[in-house]
């Protein structure tokens, strides 16, 4: 048996930047890992190929919050991205000749479903890197990537973790120097935001001229300047902040503002929220002010789920 543990991301900036051919929009995004993590258990299977279980971890799955978590939104078989990727791994081992046996995946989530933090991508991912160590298949990392691109343009960001920049759809990637450490409080009301609808929404904004392009490349530079010692202030990465999702998404939800807005007025560094959302998060300078603040706002909003954490 095998325990990985599967890291929710954050978007520092996301900015959209172009139109392919194919009608995929162009991105451009210095992603972010947090400890906020689901587990994901590999073992031996039965008599299954891949047998695929999913637990909400009960502690948090809270009547209050469960409408917030979406887990009941989470499928056990095929449409599940960790049951593809299991899929995946097992037939490249095949063709390579390393044919392994049955599997079982249990995966217990904490990360909220539909959110903006790519609790589908970061299991997917757990489960290729979970089973290429359960079976000794001896992938690189690079192999890794190669399977996961062809489950989700965020899967090789999950694979490799920490801080990078990620361009094209989101598949090509530079990684950066982590800020880790830094304080993050999380977010996530009990809304569905449509992906669809917000690309419409942003590319209408910027058709308008609108559209607010954060400052990617400024970020970048920090963080390469600042280096992974830890030098680098919550204060000055939110000088940084920015997603043009934000812009559009913030409007038509202003539950998304309202917890933004709080955060950043009871002490945040800077908020914002994440990929398409409509989860949200603050940058603090100090945890134990972002532990008090979600307990407060625990109190404030109780149909949502907030969880205090750490950049890693
Ligand atoms: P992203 O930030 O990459 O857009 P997300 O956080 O918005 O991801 P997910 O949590 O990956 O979205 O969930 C999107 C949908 O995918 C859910 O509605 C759910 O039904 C489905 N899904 C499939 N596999 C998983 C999984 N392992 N965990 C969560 N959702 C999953």
């Amino acid at each position: 048996m095998i325990k990985i543990s599967a890291y929710a991301k954050i978007n520092l900036t996301l900015d959209v930047t172009g139109k392919l051919p194919n009608g995929y929009h162009e991105l451009r995004s210095v992603m972010q890992q947090t400890d906020l993590h689901d587990d994901v258990i590999i073992d031996e299977g039965s008599d299954k190929r891949i047998i695929l279980e999913v637990m909400s971890e009960s502690e948090k799955n809270s009547d209050n919050v469960a409408g917030a978590l979406c887990h009941d939104m989470v499928p056990t078989d095929g449409r599940n991205i960790a049951y593809r990727a299991a899929e995946k791994i097992l037939d490249a081992a095949k063709q390579c000749g390393k044919p392994c046996g049955n599997v079982k995946i249990s995966l217990v989530k904490r990360i909220p479903a539909a959110a903006g933090m790519a609790g589908g991508s970061t299991d997917a991912a757990a489960v290729l890197t979970g089973i290429n160590r359960f079976y000794e298949l001896g992938f690189t990392e690079e192999k890794l990537c190669e399977i996961g691109v062809t489950l989700g343009a965020d899967v090789p960001f999950c694979i490799k973790g920490g801080t990078a920049l990620c361009e094209g759809i989101g598949e090509k990637m530079t990684a950066l120097p982590s800020p880790k450490g830094i304080p993050v409080l999380i977010a996530k009301p009990a809304i569905a935001v449509s992906t669809a609808e917000a690309y419409s929404l942003l590319d209408e904004a910027d058709a308008e001229g609108k559209l607010v392009h954060p400052d990617t490349d400024g970020l970048v530079s920090l963080l390469k300047a600042g280096g992974a010692d830890g030098t680098i202030s919550a204060t000055k990465i939110s000088g940084y902040l920015g997603n043009g999702f934000y812009q559009v998404i913030g409007n038509l939800h202003p539950e998304i503002r309202d917890l933004c807005n709080e955060m950043t007025e009871r002490g945040a560094a800077g908020s914002l929220m994440s990929g398409s959302g409509p989860s949200v998060f603050g940058l603090f300078e100090d945890k134990s002010l972002a532990d008090k603040v979600r307990k407060e706002m625990e109190v404030k909003y109780p149909g949502v789920f907030f969880y205090s954490g750490y950049l890693i």
